[in-house]
């Protein structure tokens, strides 16, 4: 994941992402969409990774399931960076998708579906 490969082969310029910004939820430009997928023809998985131009660049990796967490980085594929949010440092961002019912987690759930790609309040935790 650390590795930064400037023209990735399987990269879409127009790719769009269910990630927003977790900490400010707006729409992530710049999307990046990297497909790992291809070991088997039902496994999905990816890496997406957008910017904020308030925030930076956020990152998040699906492998036939909708991401656990939202990871800050400094630059797409690339590694991950530290925030400060409020008085906490901040290395991941945990979505719903945690919070889901075991049925739920088993089940085949589109993985690109928004409602899970929320992240958990950062208050009242
Ligand atoms: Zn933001």
């Amino acid at each position: 994941m650390d590795s930064f490969v400037p023209v990735p082969p399987r990269e879409n310029p127009s790719a769009r992402t269910p990630m927003r910004c977790p900490v400010c939820d707006q729409e992530l430009t710049d999307v990046q969409i990297r497909d790992l997928g291809g070991v088997s023809a039902d496994l999905v998985w990816q890496v997406h990774a957008g910017y904020c131009p308030v925030d930076g660049w956020f990152q998040a990796e699906i492998v036939s399931r909708p991401p656990r967490e939202i990871f800050p980085v400094h630059r797409p594929f690339g590694a991950a960076r530290r925030m400060i949010i409020g008085n906490d440092e901040v290395f991941a961002f945990s979505t719903v998708w945690n919070d889901m019912p075991n049925d739920v987690k088993r089940s085949r759930v589109d993985p690109l579906d928004p409602q899970y790609w929320k992240v958990r309040s950062l208050r009242g935790e």
